[in-house]
Parts: structure tokens; sequence; C-alpha cells
């Protein structure tokens, strides 16, 4: 049962995500208007609303920062003359509130206040490119993938807008100014200020000798496209740097029977960054594995009752947690004990006391390889999302939880519509770029507790936990239509591609047989006509 305190944050979280929706609506609004300004009154119109709906929302519900965006935006609009274009001012005030929105809302965490912290996107990506209409068509695509981007017309704007903001990656024409070679002489000028290079993607359309490119790279270039800019492929390369940037804190279980130790090693940790659970009852380690999950677990050697060797073994009987590192420590220095220990199962020795640098650099070495073993068995190459094996696996494990804590749950099947046709007319690379540009779109606009997965070819399947029918489909719905929207860069024009969907609501029944339920309900939906979303609760 839950407690009044539990049930409150529920609540809580239930109404933020309401709050949050709205803030969606508020932005994806303003980015209409952006595209179509001709059709101000309208939009200004639905804006105004939206903004009153969001500020009502926030204020019931105690979220200060959205309510504020959302009465900065209403008084602004307020001050806007009839049928007539913004000035530059109102739009800026207006994008200010929108960037205020958007980083209290973007992110998909919403709900989880109380998981580990997630790193927000509050960093912009600077365009400073010769060719102002090519430039204007990325910041478009890379705001559509809840990048903020904004474009300069010379290098004195870049650099004092880096002076303001450090931005995340500089997408720089290499004459950029006009002169030749500029752009990198900008950028050489601009590296000095800081400790850690900014990531630059450098472009140029006559310039690809070695000299140049040797330049660019000494000066943080890490992209160097030569003759053309290709914008799919550039905002692929945008988003590695961005996601690169930000690894999730490692997830590590400590074992230690002193009390004191364990205090000492989870200080350690969380400073360090990472997300520590320490016992310091051997007993206690099946349901610290099954609760917790832990990336890599450290074990003490010597513990009464049992040893560290033995728990490991205990540990690695277990198919989930056969390839989790595990790390020995002991005052033990006496080499063949230690050797023994490894050959049990251990990864690795720490010999106490421990020197936190060394601690902390061995996890991180022994995480980074254990998470990209892990990446092999349960993603997908081309997307990264969970392949099919895992994502059933997942469903089954989401399928145990919904009826443990008598939540809805809902199961998504996604079909790209005559995506042959796709491949027949752009080629399959395209194709291929086609199928990565909706796993990142789905990855950006649904919950983190939302599990998706490449199920084949140009099928994904979603689960979302406690989630009711309705919901989903009011979810997917708002997906496939901006997904819809989303113009697909080829070569030399741009396209668009669509989804059709089917979901089941889980009535009790086995795995299969809700998938079958929703892949009859995408069946339908493709009969429908394509493009739409069919929903089944039975
Ligand atoms: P429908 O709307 O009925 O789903 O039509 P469709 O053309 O999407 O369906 P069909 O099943 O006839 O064709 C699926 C196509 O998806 C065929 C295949 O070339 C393409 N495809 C599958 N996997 C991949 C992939 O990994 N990359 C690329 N580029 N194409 C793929
Ligand atoms: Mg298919
Ligand atoms: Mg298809």
């Amino acid at each position: 049962m839950m407690n009044d305190v539990e049930q409150k944050e529920k609540l809580r979280q239930h109404f933020a995500r309401r709050v949050t929706t709205q803030a969606r609506v508020v932005l994806d609004t303003w980015q209409k208007l952006r595209e179509k300004p001709d059709e101000l009154p309208t939009f200004r119109t639905h804006l105004s609303s939206a903004a009153e709906k969001l500020v009502r929302y926030a204020g019931r519900f105690d979220m200060d920062r959205h309510a504020q965006a959302g009465q900065l935006l209403i008084d602004t609009l307020a001050h806007l003359p009839e049928a007539t274009e913004m000035t530059q001012e109102q739009a800026e005030t207006i994008q200010t509130a929108m960037d205020e929105l958007g980083e209290s809302t973007l992110r998909r965490s919403d709900q989880e206040a109380e998981s580990a912290p997630t790193t927000f996107r509050r960093t912009p990506v600077y365009v400073a490119l010769s060719n102002g209409e090519l430039g204007s068509r990325l910041i478009k695509q890379l705001e559509f993938f809840g990048f903020r981007a904004s474009a300069f017309a010379t290098p004195q704007e870049l650099m004092s807008a880096c002076g303001l903001h450090k931005p995340e990656t500089i997408l720089m024409d290499i004459d950029f100014g006009g002169e030749k070679n500029e752009g990198i002489a900008t950028v050489e000028k601009l590296q000095e200020r800081h400790d850690t290079p900014i990531p630059v993607v450098f472009t140029s359309d006559e310039d690809g000798t070695i000299e140049t490119r040797l330049r660019a790279s000494r000066c943080g270039g890490e992209e160097f496209f030569y003759p053309a800019v290709d914008p799919g492929q550039l905002i692929e390369k945008i988003e590695t740097y961005t996601h690169g940037n930000s690894v999730d804190p490692y997830k590590v279980l400590v074992l230690d029977d002193s009390r004191a130790q364990a205090k000492y090693m989870e200080t350690v940790l969380k400073r360090a960054g990472m997300n520590a659970c320490i016992i310091t009852d051997p007993m206690e380690i099946i349901d610290a594995l099954e609760s917790f999950g832990p990336e890599i677990i450290i074990l003490d050697m010597y513990m009464p009752g049992c040893t560290g060797m033995e728990i490991a073994r205990v540990i690695r009987q277990q198919d989930r947690f056969h390839s989790v590192p595990i790390i020995y420590l002991s005052a033990e220095d006496d080499v063949n004990k230690q050797l023994h220990a490894m050959s049990l199962g251990g990864d690795d020795f720490l010999t106490k006391p421990v020197d936190p640098k060394h601690l902390v650099a061995t996890i991180h070495n022994r995480g980074r390889r254990a998470r990209s073993l892990l990446a092999l068995m349960i993603r997908d190459s081309l997307t990264g999302l969970f392949n099919h094996t895992h994502t059933l696996y997942l469903l089954d494990q989401e399928i145990i939880k919904a009826g443990q804590k008598e939540q809805p749950l809902c199961f998504a099947m996604l079909d790209l519509d005559c995506f042959k046709q796709v491949n027949d007319t752009f080629g399959h690379p395209i194709g291929d770029r086609v199928l990565r540009s909706l796993s990142m779109f789905l990855k950006q606009r649904l919950r983190k507790s939302d599990h998706i997965g490449r199920y084949g070819g140009e099928e994904f399947a979603i689960i979302l936990p406690d989630t009711e029918e309705p919901d989903a489909c009011a979810v997917l719905n708002e997906i496939r239509e901006r997904f819809a929207e989303l113009l697909q860069p080829a070569s030399n024009r741009e396209f668009n591609v669509t989804f059709s969907a089917g979901i089941a609501r889980w009535n009790g029944e086995p795995a299969q047989e809700l998938c079958q339920r929703a892949d009859r309900a995408l069946y339908e939906a493709k009969a429908a006509g394509r493009n739409c979303i069919i929903g089944r609760i039975d």
C-alpha cells in the first residue's frame, strides 16, 4: 500500500505531466508560427489560449517556472498590434519565454523527479555558415530534434555569443566572415578561452586539402564536410556529440560488512557523480541485485559468514548478472590469494585503503566496457534502440511489474508507411537515415520510462508502462503528426515519411498475445489508409 506521502508525490507527478504536455503544445504552436509568419493572427489566438491554459495548470500545481514563462508570453502577446508582423524585440521576448519553457520541459524525464540526475540540453548549437539559406534550413531541422540552434552573420557576433554562453557544438564554414580560412581563425581564437575545446564541425565548398583539414582538426574540428554538407548526416553527428557528452551515472553496488568502510565508499562514489547503493549484510545481496540492477559490483573479500568470492559465484549463477564487472576490495596484499579470487569470477582487485582516484578510474574503465558489451547484446546497431529479443524481455518484465502494481500497460507496434518506395526512390542509405531519424524522434519525445525497440526492418515497438490506452494513443498521435511534418533531407530535395501504429492495452494475457493484438491493430491502421493509429482495449 502506498502511504500518504507517496500518494501525494504520485499525484504531483501525474499533474506535472499535464503541465509539461501543455507546455509542449505551446512550444509546437510557436514552432509553427515561425515556419508560417504570414499566419500570425490565427496562431496568435492559438498561442494565447495555449499559454493561458498552461498558466492555469502550472498555477494549480505549483510549477513556478512554467507559470512565469506562460505569463510572460501572455503579456507579450497582449501587446502585439492586430494582424501585423512582430517587432524584433517582441519576437525575442517570446523566444526567451520559449527557451525557458523548453528548458523546463523538453526532456522526457518529466515524471521521474526521483531518479538519477539527467542532463538537459541547455546549451545551444551555433551555426556559422556563409550560405544563409542552408543555415536556416539546418536550424529548422535541429529544432525539430529538440536542439536549440542559432545562426550568426559575422565572426564578431559568434564570438560575443560564445562569450555569453558556451555552445555544445559549432557548425562552421572554414571561410566564415569572407576571408579565406577566417572561420578556422575564429575557432582558433575561441578555443583559447576554454579549457575543454568546443567540438566544431567544419564545412567547406572549395578547399579539401590536407593542410586545411589539419589546421581545422587541430583547433577542435571533429568533422570536415567537403565539398558539401549533408544535413541528415550533420544532424546525426551533432546528436552523437551531444549525447556523448552526457554519460548517465554508473550504478555501483557495494557490499562491505564494515559500516565505516561502506560509508566511505559511498561518499567517494557519490562525489564522483555515481549512483551508489551500499549494503553491509551479505544476505541482502539478492534483493539489492533485483531492486537496484547494478552495472558494477564491489565486494569486500572477507565478511562474517561468507567470503566475497562465494558471493561472486552466486551472482554469476544468474544469467542477468553474468557479465557485470565484479571488483574485490580487501586489505589482502597476498598476490596468490588475489589471483585465486580473480579466477573465481572477479574482474579486478583493489587493495585497502583505496585511493579514491584509483577507485573512480577503475569503475569508469570497467563501466564503459561493460556498457559497450551490453549494448552489443541488447541494442540494434543501426538505431541504437533495443533489439527484438531485448524488447520482448523488457515486455515480459513490464508485464510482471504491471501485474504486481496493478497498473495499466500499453504496447505499440509502429511501421513506416510505403517504406519500400522510399528505398526505391532515394536509395537504401537514405532509407536507413529515415529509420534513424524516427528512432531519435521517439527517444526525444517519449518518457524515459518507456522502452523503445526496433522490432524488425522498418518496424518499431514501444512499451508504455503505467499508461492507459487513450493516453498512449494521444501521445503516439502527437508524435505521428510531428513526424509526418519532419522534412527528410535527401541530396537535392526533401520529402516526408509517415508511419502507422497499432496499440494494445494489456489485459492480463501473456506477452505473445499482447504483441499479436498490437500487430492486428497495426494491420487495421494500414488497411484504414495508413498514417493513423488504432488502439485496442481487448
Ligand atoms: P506498408 O505501408 O504496407 O508498410 O508498406 P512498406 O513498403 O513499408 O512495406 P513492405 O513490407 O512492403 O516493405 C518494407 C520495406 O522496408 C522493404 C525493405 O526494403 C525496407 N527495409 C526493411 N529494413 C530496412 C533497413 O534496415 N534499411 C532500409 N533502408 N530499408 C529497410
Ligand atoms: Mg513492415
Ligand atoms: Mg512498412
